[in-house]
């Protein structure tokens, strides 16, 4: 297959739904509309074959995650999905790989009203770039410096899954019949994450600072602390963890998953004491399961909390490239 033919094969499987965009995929590059009153949101993220995930990962699972972990960015921001680019380097001209990669970008782009409107086509070692752009009310967006001292700390969906279903994946745990389910479960979560979309939507107005959490708890609330200038502890039993992670994992192994575990895609929030009713209302009905795992208080730093409120030293960092 020639690059025209495999850009057609995209082009001809992705929705093309929105009224906003003027021009999409085939000319030197898209416009887009973005709508009165609001700001332009954008990220991008890049999957390296070997590096962000194994070499035989099903191609529809690509597609999915490579656009889940850049809409799980513009949640935290509290923006509205609009517009993908996708960059695709690929080893050979494989449309059966392009086609079923094209399957679950499709199948999320779609629940998410988002349109693919271009992209870039090369050949060399596999390798994913999506680009997402979305949209807040001007001056609205969600940001990490926002944190303020005596907010809740806050969490949605569960922690530490997608790293348990990496550990899964590694030790082939799911050969234990029992464990079969639970496992399916938790590699379903790091093949196939759920970004936070409505979440982040439901936040405006009502969180301080908003980050996903993508390179483990701590790491990422690390970042809250510094960038709002204040400290942050965590209460260690108050983690949500799911059914399927206390299955296949010992009380202690899920706490370190959860604390340090990357790929949750989850959004960790900071809430003024007085809005925490309408953050959870706002919460409930958006479907998303919300917990309480901390304040924030003056200082620096993340600390972990042990049941008796003691600090507790931990050991071990979350995701870093260059470390
Ligand atoms: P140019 O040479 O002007 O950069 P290309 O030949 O790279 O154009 O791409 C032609 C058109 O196809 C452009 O509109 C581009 O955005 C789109 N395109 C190329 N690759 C992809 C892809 N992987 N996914 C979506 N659109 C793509
Ligand atoms: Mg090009």
């Amino acid at each position: 297959m020639a690059e025209f033919d495999l850009i057609e094969l995209i082009k001809r499987r992705c929705p093309k739904a929105r009224a906003d965009v003027r021009l999409g995929i085939g000319d030197d590059a898209a416009v887009v509309a973005v709508p009165v009153g609001h700001e332009l949101v954008c990220c991008v993220d890049t999957l390296v074959a070997g590096v962000h995930f194994p070499l035989d990962t099903d191609a529809a699972d690509l597609g999915w995650k490579s656009l889940a972990v850049n809409l799980s960015d513009l949640a935290a921001m509290g923006a509205t999905p609009a517009w993908a680019l996708l960059s695709l380097t690929l080893p050979t001209a494989d449309a059966d790989f392009v086609s079923r990669f094209v399957d679950g970008f499709a199948e999320l782009a779609a629940l998410h009203q988002l349109d693919l409107i271009g992209g870039d086509t090369t050949r060399g070692p596999l390798s994913i770039t999506v680009a997402v752009h979305g949209f807040v009310p001007s001056g609205r967006a969600l940001r990490r410096d926002a944190a303020g001292i005596g907010d809740g700390v806050f969490v949605s969906g569960t922690l530490g899954d997608a790293a348990g279903g990496l550990r899964c994946l590694q030790a082939q745990l799911a050969k234990d019949s029992a464990m079969d389910a639970a496992c399916a479960t938790l590699m379903a979560r790091l093949n196939r994450p759920s970004p936070r979309v409505a979440a982040g939507l439901a936040l405006l107005d009502l969180a301080h600072a908003c980050i996903d959490v993508s390179d483990g708890l701590l790491a990422d609330l690390g970042h809250v602390a510094r960038a709002s200038g204040v400290g942050i502890e965590i209460e260690e039993d108050g983690l949500p963890g799911s059914t399927a992670l206390f299955e296949c994992f010992d009380v202690d192994t899920a706490r370190a998953l959860q604390l340090h575990g990357g790929d949750d895609y989850e959004l960790a929030f900071t809430v003024a004491e007085a809005q925490i009713a309408a953050m959870q209302a706002a919460m409930s009905k958006a479907g998303c399961r919300v917990s309480r795992i901390g304040r924030v208080i003056a200082g620096a730093g993340v600390h972990v909390l042990d049941r008796k409120g003691d600090r507790k030293h931990i050991q071990g960092k979350g995701w870093e490239h260059f470390a």
